[in-house]
């Protein structure tokens, strides 16, 4: 039997550089625009590009629920506009809570997936700090480890004789 495993870091923001608070914190400010009049579960996150730039969003639901857009898409999502040139260096991830508690989020499956497509595409590692409204956080340094077996663009690229 093969084993699974990844190294991850729980730490505060306190003792993270200035540069991936202030990343955290957009996230933070972020959540604050979130239209989830149905879970009133308000999530943020922020994109860290190569050249220090940030992209945000924030959960976008819907009566139809499925059709809602979780935030760290609505972060990806700004990717198009942006410098192409520029990859994602990290994307964070956090969630109001009244009760400052100290369960960091981590993204859902449709999220990773997405976030690990970025990290494909660009071939260069995604960090991803899940966090939580008391200042933890996790930290993974490689947005794969969220995802294994993952299903990816490799399984589409079949043979013209195929169709
Ligand atoms: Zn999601």
């Amino acid at each position: 039997m093969k084993h699974f495993q990844f190294n991850f870091q729980t730490t505060l923001k306190s003792k993270l550089p200035p540069h991936f608070q202030s990343l955290i914190e957009a996230a933070e400010q972020t959540a604050y625009k979130a239209y989830a009049p149905y879970s009133h579960f308000k999530v943020g996150a922020a994109v860290l590009l190569q050249d220090g730039n940030l992209l945000t969003g924030c959960n976008h639901e819907n009566a139809a629920y499925p059709a809602g857009v979780c935030a760290e898409r609505a972060a990806l999502s700004n990717l198009n506009m942006s410098n192409k040139s520029q990859h994602v260096v990290a994307i964070a991830v956090t969630y109001l809570s009244n009760d400052h508690l100290a369960k960091p989020i981590s993204p859902c499956g449709i999220c990773r997936q997405t976030i690990l497509e970025v990290q494909q595409w660009q071939n260069k590692p995604i960090t991803v700090y899940m966090c939580a409204p008391d200042g933890t956080i996790i930290i993974v340094d490689d947005a794969q480890y969220l995802l294994p077996f993952s299903f990816g663009s490799e399984f589409l690229d079949l043979p013209s004789d195929i169709h």
